[in-house]
């Protein structure tokens, strides 16, 4: 598969127990809407950044206005479609959609959350909690649902 051959080219000489066990992958799927030619961006990750905004739709406002947020929220806004402006190399068409996945996972994730965003100027402090369940199945979230894996929680700070 492509995401594992770019995993594997850049990590190369690279590789170690660290590596092994706390490296993942996201990949960006871009989709022209012209043609439905699909390509994909790959980026390495030690801990999985999840975060409730910048968000237009309703459903995301209400939930920055919540107090607790459940993870499985958090990651259905890190994979939401979004509007892409790419040049297809097939049809020059520049209008495209994106998604992200997990393409893949590490033996043990660390999930951490964007706490400050810059407003007006200056940062601001997140004021939300995260409801994390005791056992977490991110097959949903990957690029290929077969890769999915089941964490067990072991540790919040
Ligand atoms: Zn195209």
């Amino acid at each position: 598969m492509k995401s594992d051959e770019w995993y594997n080219f850049k990590l190369a000489d690279k590789n170690s127990v660290i590596t092994d066990l706390f490296r993942g992958q996201v990949a960006k799927e871009i989709e022209c809407l012209g043609c439905h030619e699909k390509k994909y961006i790959f980026s390495l990750f030690w801990d999985l950044i999840l975060t409730p905004g910048p968000i237009t739709s309703k459903k995301a406002k209400k939930l920055r206005r919540s107090k607790s947020i459940p993870l499985k929220a958090l990651l259905q806004i890190f994979q939401r479609t979004k509007k892409e402006n790419s040049s297809c190399q097939f049809c020059q068409n520049q209008k495209g959609k994106s998604h992200n996945f997990i393409s893949k996972l590490p033996e043990a994730l660390i999930i951490s959350f964007e706490k400050f965003k810059y407003q007006e100027e200056e940062f601001v402090k997140a004021r939300y909690s995260v409801k994390f369940p005791i056992e977490l199945d991110l097959k949903d979230y990957t690029l290929n649902s077969k890769n999915g894996k089941a964490y067990q929680l072991i540790y919040l700070f």
